[in-house]
């Protein structure tokens, strides 16, 4: 059955509802923070928490985007995100890797290329600066929850790619909502996990949503991309299975979580931020920069 316009936009809505709910992901009072790169996902995420926020007046939104100093990419996205953030009212923080780490990713990039020792690819190191950036801009904002933009297609990929690389265990932590707690360390939660990335690429365009479709000159995850094409693929001809695999991995998960040694929160030895390792992987990638 096909959809209007109207009525699918609002079939994405209503269905970003109810994972908030099913999930319990926010408080009538939460203050939220939402990442928002300038990507299809995350624009079409600030959209839709923007209409549930009009029905919580004591609630409120606040975006943010991390400038990794990626030139000829990360300044139009940013320009993206602002002018989504004008449009529907909502306030906008910016927040740098320079400021942060010393350091834009570009820079970052050249200095690592020199380092034999370094096997890691660009996006594995971008990946956790970019998480403890958002953590650290949360905590300023004073948010009691950080909304991330992944969808269904991530969350099923992540699953698949933890099997690939036999870190099975780590399916235990990638949740909808995470439950460490650490008073240093903004809960985050999901609320398009259960939508297909077809349906919020959709809803952008529908909605006419300005987004950065220019892919990140350092995007090289050769795994994750073999994944996502694998996983279209089946979902191609046995149209459901992303959605029943998530569901599989929900039912496991306590399972999983009983066997994963339940690694709580603790101050980074050397900056004090949340870790579950003695120096969190921030300050060990910073030594590589030195
Ligand atoms: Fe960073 Fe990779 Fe995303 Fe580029 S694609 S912004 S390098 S995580
Ligand atoms: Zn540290």
């Amino acid at each position: 059955m096909s959809l209007c316009k109207r009525c699918f936009t609002e079939s994405i809505e209503e269905k970003t509802r109810a994972t908030i709910a099913k999930y319990r992901m926010f408080r009538f009072d939460d203050t939220i923070a939402v990442a928002v790169s300038g990507g299809k996902d995350s624009v079409s995420l600030l959209q839709v928490l923007a209409k549930i926020e009009l029905r919580h007046p004591k609630a409120r939104l606040v975006a943010v985007t991390v400038d990794e100093g990626i030139r000829g990419y990360r300044d139009e996205a940013l320009k993206i995100a602002a002018e989504n953030c004008e449009k529907l009212s909502v306030e906008h923080r910016v927040v740098s890797f320079k400021e942060l780490f010393g350091y834009t990713f570009d820079q970052m990039v050249k200095r690592m290329k020199g380092k034999d020792s370094v096997k890691l690819t660009p996006c594995a190191y971008c990946g956790v600066l970019r998480r403890k950036a958002l953590n650290t801009a949360a905590r300023k904002i004073g948010a009691d929850k950080l909304a991330t933009a992944h969808t269904l297609d991530d969350e099923v990929q992540t699953i698949l790619l933890n099997i690939l690389h036999g870190d099975v265990l780590r399916i235990a932590k990638e949740k909808p909502v995470t439950d460490e707690v650490h008073p240093k360390f903004v809960p985050r939660i999901k609320p398009f996990c259960e939508i297909p990335e077809k349906e919020t690429a959709l809803y952008a365009y529908v909605k006419g949503i300005r987004f950065q479709s220019t892919p990140c000159p350092y995007a090289s995850e050769a795994l994750r991309n073999d994944a996502r094409a694998m996983l279209n693929m089946m979902e191609e001809k046995h149209p459901g299975i992303k959605f029943t695999i998530f569901k599989s991995i929900e039912k496991i998960r306590p399972a999983i979580e009983e066997t994963a040694k339940k690694e709580g929160l603790r101050e980074c030895i050397e900056c004090g931020e949340p870790t579950t390792e003695k120096i969190c992987r921030t300050c060990q990638l910073r030594k590589l920069l030195k």
